[in-house]
């Protein structure tokens, strides 16, 4: 049974960093904003929480969120082992549940939870929006502006007539395992994560994260290479997990007659490590830029020339990766630029220094 009908100014779609950092750039907006959220946290998703160190400055409202400085890295390559220090922390592994709650408790919008976004219908001034409540009931939203940020599966891009580019080439498949206690940051390749990279990050909560992932097409077996990773540490209890995380590179369109694409929706992940928080905050930004100046295409603008090209390149990056089947002499300081790399810092001099360092052997 249908409830009621509502009208809002923008309904947003899942309260994961994506669509919780674009209700609260919209504050002084004076807009009218509800975030529908189908769990009841904004978000404990399957994620190591790993941010760029960079993502504070942006974004100064995290600063207060609880962290674990990444200072320095153990990388092994089959059985070779660098320890890797930086001069200062290139990033910060940080609780999620309490960035979430942070950022919701600093934005004007409604935010309801246990509310799950189940249909999307074009009309004229705007969508229409089907809410499905934890009791059963429906709701219908009328909306001019629509903001997908549900995630990699999302369904506001299936509905909204978005291109979905979904395939085992193009989303990752992940795999963690979270365990009490507090491991060092350390990534793990070659044969503990064929054609990918496991890592193992500590949580400011008191527990790390152990993982590994690749894309979907490569992924068999990537189960029992978790096994392997937590016999290496000889834990016997942990919570397994697992998530799709999108690696496209490239994206043609994130917005379309008022409805936004946002965050893991979008694919806005940088695909050569598969770090989509800051992306996913960025994008929410600009979302509400251009919300707020009623110029959809600002937002392609803003995303474009902010990280656009670095998705790009970690794409190329990654399909290059894959497909090489030169056997790499790992030094330390390929060992440095693969810890950089792999941490965030994804940029054309790192990978043109990695392929160097991998050219000439040193
Ligand atoms: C195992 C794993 C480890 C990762 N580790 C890292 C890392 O260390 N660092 C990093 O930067 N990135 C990491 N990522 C990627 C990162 O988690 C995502 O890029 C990031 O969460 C994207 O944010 P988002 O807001 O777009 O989507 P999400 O965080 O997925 O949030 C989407 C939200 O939408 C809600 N939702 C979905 N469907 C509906 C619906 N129909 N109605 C209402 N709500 C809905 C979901 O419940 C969810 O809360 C990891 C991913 C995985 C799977």
């Amino acid at each position: 049974m249908i409830l009621v009908e509502d009208s809002v100014d923008v309904l947003i779609v899942g309260a994961g960093p994506a669509g919780l950092s674009t209700a609260y750039h919209l504050n002084d907006s004076g807009l009218e904003v509800i975030v529908f959220e189908s769990s009841y946290n904004p978000r404990s998703k399957p994620c190591a929480g790993l941010l760029q160190a960079e993502a504070f400055d942006e974004f100064p409202i995290l600063r207060s969120v609880p962290k674990v400085a990444v200072e320095d890295v153990i990388v092994t390559y089959n059985d070779i082992e660098y320890h890797v220090e930086f001069e200062e922390p290139i990033a910060y592994v940080i609780d999620r549940t309490s960035a979430g709650w942070t950022l919701a408790g600093r934005m004007d919008a409604e935010l309801e939870l246990g509310g799950s976004v189940v249909d999307v219908k074009r009309i004229e001034e705007g969508r229409i929006v089907r809410v499905l409540r934890p009791d059963g009931e429906t709701e219908e939203y009328k909306t001019r502006y629509l903001v997908g940020s549900d995630g990699a599966l999302s369904i506001v891009r299936r509905k909204a007539g978005f291109h979905d580019r979904v395939n085992e080439y193009t989303i990752g498949s992940a795999y963690q395992a979270i365990v009490s206690g507090f491991y060092k940051p350390r990534l793990l390749l070659g044969r503990w994560a064929p054609k990918g990279y496991a890592r193992v990050y500590p949580s400011p909560t008191g527990e790390t994260r152990i993982g590994l992932g690749t894309l979907k097409a490569y992924s068999k077996g990537y189960r029992d290479k978790l096994f392997e990773l937590l016999a290496l540490y000889d834990i016997e209890t942990y919570t397994p997990q697992f998530g799709y995380v999108p690696l496209v590179g490239r994206i043609k369109e994130s917005v379309k007659n008022g409805a936004f694409l946002v965050g893991d929706a979008a694919g806005h992940v940088q695909p050569l490590n598969g770090m989509g928080i800051y992306y996913a905050m960025k994008a929410g930004k600009y979302a509400a830029e251009a919300i707020k100046k009623e110029d959809e295409m600002e937002y392609e603008k803003l995303r474009k020339s902010s990280f656009g090209y670095d998705l790009h390149l970690g794409r190329k990056a990654l399909e290059k990766g894959i497909k090489s089947k030169v056997k790499k002499r790992f030094t330390k300081r390929l060992a440095k630029i693969t810890a950089e790399l792999l941490m965030g810092r994804v940029t054309k001099m790192n990978l043109i220094k990695a392929r160097l360092i991998m050219k000439l052997g040193v």
